[in-house]
């Protein structure tokens, strides 16, 4: 809707459209009552997307006005629903009493107002998030040619920031690059910085995260002041040297995070400022072909993050995800965490108690964040008790376990030391809150007896009156004779009697008894003792509800002026996590420790495929076979050969990902592992299309070949499976060749190469580094079987035609492609194409000998008569057949 004519509108829709045109991009949903109620365009929007029933009411300029709603006590779930279609929602509720507006005069609307703006990436909500995922909103400036990333999950206060330069022409893949490593779930830019058409096709894969703003909010002044004011400090330099660019993006987040909020800020860490020299550098397409999070499918569980995750908390889970995400190059610190697991791995008792507590350990990262903006309840206080309840057993597990090591060791000893003390907090929420708890503090009813004597005092009035409601039961039962007479309560009437319709009269006649009501099959009274003793219990209810609110209000202060320290003790109780759960990891697959440091390293003995291994398991494939990888010194380029499914890509692979899991600082599958730091990981394994983007397969293997040839250097390690095979054989080989000698000559990297192209090795002889390595393939009866071993050598065949006949391809045209490949290969190179075409027999031809074989064993086929045969004779013919077969 466009002009509207306010004048023909009823109070209530004029109140509503106010507030539609400042929240022109959320659905509103308008509280009237008991329901959220959806009108005109969002309506039929949230009808379609919720399935729910279109109604209408009223009318607007003569057209019926389309309504839905959901009601109030369950809109949870279609809020969680539009959110995950990518809809942004306006939540408007009444601010005012109902009552309180009809002084103003019958017609009077109630006053309402936006109070929450809720998109994906301001969500506090439990059962709105993923427990084992951050839920990251990004911000990204750009100042000439800088862009500063802020990012932080509100749910927990993390918060980061992050300047990267911009390579020219290469902007958009740099950004993949960081969107595929923090997979945001909603990106904040500016309508300015959408007009490269580059960044525009790229943010057409992450429409649906998107958050635009004008250019004019990505002000640097006004962020400063922002970052300022949140964290209440006069300069940011106690958090670090924050670059301009990066500034304008955090401001604009902190902005934009307070504005959905309505100016309750939810509770933000300062931010941590990452460099790029922190974190290996794994492009988008990298942790695609890698599945580190999700398979390319998009499914989770086969991903390598679900087959190590063995965490026992969200937070937990939310860390480990983010050490998978982003592997550290500081030997030191990926040392640390290494010594954190082997502590672990060395005493399974330590481990499985530990594992015991943590179970129980709730998420208090998020009660927190809750709390801080006042949507938390009685249950998040208890979840912080629960938490912090646990770190004195925690304490003692580890001493316990570390006497019986012979000594506590440092890492376990530093981490001990950052759990800070709350033992004051937890014996006071202990002592205030009851066992049984309501889900909203304005439920009341979460104080234990006990805590507070006024408010026992007045608990005792309400139990007395509930007695003293009971009492005149049976005395106007008695005095009317009405066996039975009841006295009952509802929301409307409050406290009435109640008697049988068939003593109506008699009561009406009664003048003690003032009538109210009548239903079907009784009437209802009430009496002048009845409401003094109403009004005396609603008194003690609603006093007794403002003394738990103060309560519950003063708890919240009391855990509030505690954040930072209880937010640190969540954090080593993650960590701690993370470690028992990679140490269990370790110990029940058979992982080891790897050795990490400064060198130029690579030598895996007996890798394996985490992932790869565990389907295989699963399925009872027979058993993974485990394979050494050694790109020292003189070997770094690995070229490998052999056919398809014989495990190149499965190699490739676990090496990668063994280097991945080394460098986020865990045990790794192999028996050794020894690993100078890479500073850059690169895959481009198999060929994906990305025809949505306009990119023929071939297209989108070559620009990613580019940016890898382009950026790695000799620290870092690239894996690169079948180059050049999406296009004509001798381009590819041209192509694949080129790559190899560059990667050899002028990247130095250390290099699994894959491919299918024989030719390549040949070069063997002129790249001094390059070392052969093939598949190897056991020849039985015709057939091939895949050992899965790599070997040193070249493979002497493709055994295409095999895989091919494994795969089922008609007899007829597996038995031509031998034909054509014996006449390639005994032609050398001279012999043209075409002169090979003229010589081998037509295709006709060798369907004509293959049916011709068929009729031969027909023929034979058809001589037998079964009933003549013995049980040897049978088996004689048997072989006859077979030898017919073959030798036709
Ligand atoms: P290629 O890249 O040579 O075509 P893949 O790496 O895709 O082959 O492997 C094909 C299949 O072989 C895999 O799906 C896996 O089931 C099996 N495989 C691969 N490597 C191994 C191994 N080391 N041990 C056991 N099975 C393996």
């Amino acid at each position: 809707m466009t002009e509207l004519d306010y004048s023909a509108m009823t109070p209530m829709m004029v109140q509503y459209w106010g507030m539609k045109q400042e929240h022109k991009d959320y659905l509103l949903f308008y509280r009237m009552g008991d329901f959220y109620e959806l009108f005109f365009d969002d309506a039929v929007c949230a009808s379609k997307a919720l399935d729910i029933a279109l109604t209408k009411r009223g009318k607007c300029e003569g057209q019926d006005i389309p309504m839905c709603g959901v009601p109030f006590h369950a809109y949870e779930n279609y809020l969680s629903k539009l959110i995950r279609l990518g809809f942004k929602v306006a939540i408007c509720e009444q601010i005012e009493d109902p009552k309180e507006a009809k002084k103003r005069g019958s017609k009077a609307v109630v006053n309402r107002a936006v109070v929450r703006l809720v998109t994906a990436g301001t969500l506090t909500e439990d059962n709105l998030l993923d427990s084992k995922r951050n839920n990251f909103i990004l911000s990204i400036s750009r100042i000439s040619d800088s862009l500063g990333l802020s990012w932080l999950d509100v749910s927990t206060g993390e918060f980061f920031t992050q300047e990267i330069l911009i390579e020219k022409n290469n902007e958009a893949m740099q950004l993949g690059a960081i969107f595929s490593r923090l997979s945001p779930v909603e990106i904040i830019v500016s309508d300015s910085f959408l007009q490269n058409k580059e960044i525009y096709s790229l943010f057409r894969d992450y429409r649906s995260q998107l958050s635009v703003l004008p250019q004019a909010r990505f002000n640097y002044d006004n962020s400063l002041l922002r970052i300022k004011k949140n964290f209440n400090v006069d300069t940011l330099d106690s958090f670090g040297s924050f670059s301009k660019v990066e500034v304008v993006s955090a401001g604009v987040l902190l902005d934009y995070i307070e504005n959905t909020q309505k100016g309750k800020m939810p509770r933000i860490e300062t931010p941590i400022k990452l460099t790029l020299g922190q974190i290996m550098e794994i492009d988008g397409a990298t942790r695609r072909s890698l599945e580190l999070l999700e398979s390319i499918s998009g499914d989770k569980s086969s991903s390598l993050l679900s087959v190590i995750d063995m965490t026992s908390t969200g937070a937990g889970a939310r860390l480990l995800s983010s050490r998978v995400a982003s592997p550290l190059k500081d030997v030191a610190e990926i040392n640390n965490r290494l010594d954190l697991i082997e502590y672990f791995v060395s005493s399974s008792s330590v481990r499985a108690d530990l594992e015991k507590e943590l179970k129980t350990c709730p998420d208090i990262e998020r009660a927190l964040s809750r709390l801080t903006i006042g949507r938390g309840g009685p249950r998040d206080m208890q979840n912080i008790k629960a938490a912090l309840g646990l770190v004195p057993k925690v304490k003692n597990i580890l001493a316990n376990g570390s006497a019986l090591l012979g000594g506590m060791p440092d890492v376990i000893e530093k981490l001990i030391t950052k759990f800070g003390h709350h033992h004051n907090l937890v014996s006071n929420l202990e002592d205030a809150l009851a066992s049984e708890l309501p889900m909203l503090a304005r439920d009341g009813g979460f104080v234990k007896d006990g805590y507070f004597p006024p408010l026992d005092d007045i608990k005792a009035i309400k139990i007395d009156s509930n007695k003293f409601v009971l009492e005149l039961q049976s005395k106007y039962s008695k005095e009317t004779n009405i066996p039975q007479l009841k006295i009952k309560y509802n929301n409307v009437i409050g406290y009435f009697v109640e008697v049988p319709n068939r003593y109506t009269t008699e009561m009406l006649e009664n003048t003690y008894f003032i009538h109210r009501q009548s239903v079907l099959s009784a009437s209802r009274f009430t009496t002048v003792e009845l409401t003094e003793l109403e009004n005396k219990i609603r008194g003690a209810t609603d006093k007794a509800l403002a003394l738990e609110l103060e309560i519950f209000n003063n708890l919240s202060v009391e855990v509030l002026s505690q954040s930072e320290a209880i937010a640190q003790t969540a954090k080593v109780l993650a960590e701690i996590d993370v470690s028992v759960s990679l140490a269990k990891l370790a110990v029940m697959n058979n992982y080891c420790r790897p050795i990490i440091d400064d060198s130029l390293s690579f030598e895996i003995k007996d890798g394996r495929h985490p992932v790869v291994e565990k389907a295989i398991a699963k399925d009872h494939a027979g058993s993974f076979v485990s394979n050494a990888c050694n790109l020292n010194q003189g070997e770094q380029l690995w070229l490998i050969t052999g056919p398809n499914m014989a495990g190149k890509s499965t190699f490739l692979r676990q090496n990668a990902i063994i280097a991945i899991m080394a460098q986020m600082g865990a045990y790794v599958p192999a028996s050794y592992a020894h690993i100078g730091v890479i500073n850059k990981l690169f895959s481009r394994v198999g060929a994906s299309d990305d025809l949505a983007k306009g990119r023929s397969t071939f297209m989108v293997e070559m620009v990613e070949t580019a940016s890898i040839l382009n950026q790695v250097d000799e620290r870092s390690f690239v894996i690169l499976d079948e180059i050049g095979r999406g296009t004509a054989t001798y381009d590819g080989l041209s192509i694949a060749w080129a790559v190899v000698e560059h990667l050899h000559e002028v990247n130095k990297s250390r290099a699994i190469f894959a491919t299918h192209y024989h030719e390549l090795t040949t070069l063997t002889s002129k790249l001094k580094n390059m070392s052969l390595h093939c598949m190897r393939v056991k020849e039985f009866n015709d057939d091939v079987v895949f050992l899965h071993e790599v070997i040193a050598g070249a493979a002497d065949r493709s055994y295409g035609i095999h895989v091919a006949k494994l795969a089922g391809l008609p007899s007829v045209v597996v038995k031509r492609a031998e034909q054509v490949l014996d006449s390639l290969e005994n032609n050398n190179k001279k012999t043209s194409l075409g002169k090979i075409i003229e010589d081998l027999p037509l295709f006709a031809m060798v369907k004509e000998q293959e049916l011709a074989k068929i009729s031969l064993v027909e023929e034979a086929l058809g001589l037998i008569n079964p009933d003549d045969l013995s049980p040897r004779e049978a088996l004689e013919k048997i072989y006859e057949l077979s030898k017919i077969l073959k030798n036709s």
